[in-house]
């Protein structure tokens, strides 16, 4: 073979490496796509889920309390002087949040608990909002906005948890036979 015969299959070589790259990059971008378009999302044990989903499984007062951080007037809330006994669950997705035995009287119009129900069911963030320095408190399991905590509470922990009744479910304890 020549030299130029050498050239033209180099030459071919180079240009097929490159129409597979991009066939290859086509295909992921492809697949990407219909990652995006799912409804829901896993990442590890967490849900994700879009705000069309949200919008049509919650009323429009929970979603602004859940999905866009609002507030419930204080005293309004189903749950501000329930006492029943029970799991207090996300009302986004249904995670145990919070036991009713943990619940007490702050007397703010919120329900107030000073523990949540285990480890792994609230996280927390800075929120300096509204000019002032709290914590936030959300839901571990599908990140939903649930309250603020304050370290103005009872004992044992001395810690409040402000929760918005929009935001909860309780699921009550069933009467042992
Ligand atoms: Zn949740």
């Amino acid at each position: 073979m020549n030299w130029q015969g050498r050239w033209v299959l180099q030459r071919m070589s180079i240009l097929s490496t490159v129409a597979l790259a991009v066939a290859c990059s086509q295909q992921t971008s492809q697949e990407r796509q219909a990652d995006t378009t799912e409804k829901e999302t896993t990442m590890g044990d967490k849900v994700v889920r879009d705000d069309a989903y949200w919008k049509q499984k919650l009323t429009p007062e929970q979603y602004h309390v859940l999905r866009e951080k609002g507030t419930e007037p204080a005293g309004s809330g189903e749950y501000v002087n329930a006492k029943q006994s029970g799991t207090y669950t996300c009302a986004a997705c249904g995670k145990a949040l919070f036991s009713s035995d943990t619940k007490f009287d702050s007397g703010t119009g919120w329900p107030s608990f000073w523990q949540p129900a285990g480890e792994d069911c609230v996280r927390t963030e800075a929120d300096n909002s509204l000019f002032s320095r709290r914590t936030e408190v959300l839901c571990d399991g599908c990140g939903s906005h649930l309250g603020h905590v304050f370290g103005d509470g009872p004992q044992p922990t001395g810690q409040r948890y402000c929760i918005n009744s929009l935001s909860l479910k309780l699921a009550p304890k069933e009467d042992a036979p």
